[in-house]
């Protein structure tokens, strides 16, 4: 059965996509945990970040400066926002397809979610 990101990734499921180049996707998460929740997502599949190809280290720095970039297009650069990357089961890892969460948009004076 493929992945449910690389179905995304292929156009076979529908989503709010934020960004997109041909290494890299970012959409909506479908069940927010904040008021901003994006996924972050290589186009290439890692199952998780145990994974990842040394060969791949300048996807996965880019995926980290992306991460940035989009933050700062959502407006939460500067009222602060978390990047969380779930690895394996025991961390509430779901999708087995490496991600990085982007959250935030919280009012002012919450301290945000989780860690
Ligand atoms: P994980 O727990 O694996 O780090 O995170 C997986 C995330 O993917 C969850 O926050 C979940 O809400 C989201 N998700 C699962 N299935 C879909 C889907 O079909 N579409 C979108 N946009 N998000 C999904
Ligand atoms: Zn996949």
């Amino acid at each position: 059965m493929t992945c449910i990101f690389c179905k995304i990734i292929k156009g076979e499921l529908p989503t709010t996509k934020v960004y997109e180049d041909d290494e890299m996707i970012v959409f909506k998460d479908i069940a927010p945990k904040a008021p901003v929740h994006v996924l972050v997502v290589p186009k290439i599949h890692f199952a998780s970040l145990n994974e990842a190809k040394e060969e791949k280290e300048k996807l996965l720095g880019k995926l980290l400066l992306k991460t940035r970039d989009i933050a700062k297009t959502l407006g939460i650069s500067k009222s602060g926002y978390k990047v969380i990357i779930n690895n394996g089961a025991g961390s509430g890892q779901v999708v087995f397809h490496l991600h990085l969460h982007l959250i935030g948009g919280w009012k002012e004076g919450a301290k945000g979610y989780i860690v």
